[in-house]
């Protein structure tokens, strides 16, 4: 391997691992999601964000919802 590819082939390693840090990044914003419930306001604890990803509403507010839906509200 010349001095060239190798070089080349550094180049390549390290725009991949910017790719994937900006990834990492882009997934850990998509993951969080809402830091206060869309109902309350209340804060949404980062347990619960990171456990589920779509958490829009606070513990309480959710399991309202969920009430509600089941009585076909
Ligand atoms: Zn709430």
């Amino acid at each position: 391997m010349n001095g060239e590819r190798l070089i080349e082939n550094m180049a390549v390693r390290i725009e991949e691992e910017r790719d994937a840090g900006v990834e990492r990044v882009r997934r850990r914003i998509a993951r969080t999601g809402r830091a206060h419930c869309l109902n309350c306001g209340d804060g949404i604890e980062p347990a619960r964000r990171a456990a589920l990803t779509s958490a829009i509403r606070c513990v309480e507010c959710e399991r309202r919802r969920e009430v509600r839906a089941m009585r076909g509200w």
